[in-house]
C-alpha cells in the first residue's frame, strides 16, 4: 500500500507520526508532499520551516514543548546577530537549527535542487517516510496587507510571527507559483498512490500553496486513489495556533464544514472523497463528500494512529476504493 500525505509543518508533522506508525503495522510506504510556501532567506541562509518541522519531528529531534525547532536548542547566534542590529530579529533561529540551514544553503548554492538536499538531510534524520518538497522552485506565500494606509505584500512568516497574523489583510499570494513545477517524484507518487491523505494542516497557508503548484491540484483531483482529508478545526476553533485568522482572510468559516467545503467534493470539481471531523462536529455535511466523526486530538501517537485507521476505513467505504 502506498500512502501520500499533503502536509504543512507542525500539524502535518504530528499527523505523519501516526501515519508512519500505521504504515509500519501494515507494511505501507509513505510519501509526504510538504509545503514550501513558508520558506525564506534569513541572513543568507535558506530556511524551510515546514520541511524542518516534519524532518525534526519524525527524526526525534524536535522540541515537543515549543512544537518547532530543535530540542535542547540554544540561541547564541540569534543573540549575536541582534547585537549587530542585523534584521530580521523576529525569527527564532536556534544554534542547532542553523547547522541545518548552513548545510542546505551550501548544497543549494552548489546547484542541488531542494528535493535532493532534503533527501541528503534526511539521511541523518531517518524520518521513515519519503519527504518531498511540493516544488524545487521558489514559491513564497505573501500576505497583501495595509500598513499606514499603503498596500504592500509581506512574507507570510513576517505576517505570522512578527505581526501575529494581526494586520488588516486582503489576501494571500503564492509568489512564483505560476512558474513552479512539482518536485521530481510528486506526480508519480500521486499517480500510483493507494490512498491520499490531507493532513490536519492549515488549509490556507500550508495546503493551498502545495496545491498552487501547477499540475498538483489536478494530480490530487485525478488520482485513482481515494482522497481523505482530516479537519484541522475542532468545534469551530483551530486546535493550536491562529489558522482562524487565515480562514477569515479567504472568507471561509472556521469550522469543520467550512474547511471541508473549501477543499470540496471530488465529484464537484474539488478534492475530497472523505472528510474526517472530530466527534464534537458530528453531523457536519459537505456536498458530495462522505463525512465521518472520530476523535481528532493528536494527543499522542496512538490517538493519531486511530485517526489514520479511521481515514483508511473511510477511504475503503467510499466510491473510489
Ligand atoms: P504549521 O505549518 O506549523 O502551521 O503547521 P500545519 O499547517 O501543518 O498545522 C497547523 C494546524 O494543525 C493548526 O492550524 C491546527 O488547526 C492543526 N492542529 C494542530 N494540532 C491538532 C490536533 O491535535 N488535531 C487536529 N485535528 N488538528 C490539529
Ligand atoms: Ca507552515
Amino acid at each position: 500500500m502506498r500512502i501520500v500525505v499533503l502536509a504543512g509543518g507542525i500539524g502535518g508533522a504530528r499527523f505523519l507520526l501516526g501515519v508512519r506508525a500505521y504504515a509500519r503495522e501494515v507494511g505501507a510506504e509513505v510519501t509526504a508532499v510538504v509545503n514550501v510556501g513558508d520558506d525564506l532567506l534569513l541572513h543568507g541562509l535558506r530556511v524551510c520551516p515546514d520541511l524542518d518541522s516534519v524532518m525534526y519531528t519524525l527524526g526525534g529531534g524536535a522540541d515537543p514543548e515549543r512544537g518547532w525547532g530543535r530540542v535542547g536548542e540554544s540561541w547564541t547566534v540569534k543573540e549575536e546577530l541582534a547585537a549587530y542590529g542585523a534584521e530580521p530579529t523576529w525569527f527564532g533561529l536556534g544554534d542547532r537549527d542553523v547547522a541545518t540551514h548552513l548545510v542546505r544553503t551550501t548544497m543549494l548554492n552548489a546547484g542541488y535542487p531542494l528535493s535532493a538536499v532534503t533527501e541528503a538531510l534526511a539521511t541523518r534524520w531517518q524520518p521513515g517516510v519519503r519527504l518531498l518538497p511540493a516544488t524545487d522552485d521558489r514559491l513564497e506565500t505573501h500576505a497583501v496587507v495595509e500598513v499606514d494606509g499603503a498596500r504592500r505584500a509581506m512574507h507570510f512568516q513576517e505576517w505570522w510571527i512578527r505581526y501575529r497574523a494581526g494586520l488588516p489583510t486582503d489576501r494571500f499570494v503564492f509568489v512564483g507559483a505560476d512558474a513552479a513545477k512539482p518536485a521530481p517524484g510528486v506526480l508519480d507518487a500521486l499517480g500510483s498512490a493507494d490512498l491520499v491523505l490531507i493532513a490536519p494542516s492549515n488549509p490556507v497557508v500550508s495546503v493551498a500553496p502545495i496545491l498552487a503548484v501547477p499540475g498538483l491540484r489536478e494530480a490530487v483531483a485525478g488520482t485513482p486513489a481515494p482522497v481523505v482529508g482530516v479537519s484541522p478545526v475542532i468545534g469551530g476553533a483551530p486546535v493550536r495556533g491562529m489558522a482562524d485568522r487565515c480562514l477569515a482572510v479567504v472568507g471561509t468559516e472556521c469550522s469543520a464544514a467550512g474547511v471541508g467545503g473549501l477543499y470540496g467534493g471530488r465529484s464537484d470539481g474539488g478534492l475530497l472523497d472523505g472528510w474526517l471531523v472530530d466527534t464534537t462536529d458530528a453531523g457536519t455535511t459537505v456536498a458530495d463528500v462522505t463525512v465521518r466523526a472520530v476523535p481528532l486530538w493528536m494527543t499522542d501517537t496512538d490517538a493519531t494512529v486511530a485517526m489514520v485507521r479511521a481515514a483508511v476505513e473511510l477511504a475503503g467505504s467510499g466510491r473510489a476504493a
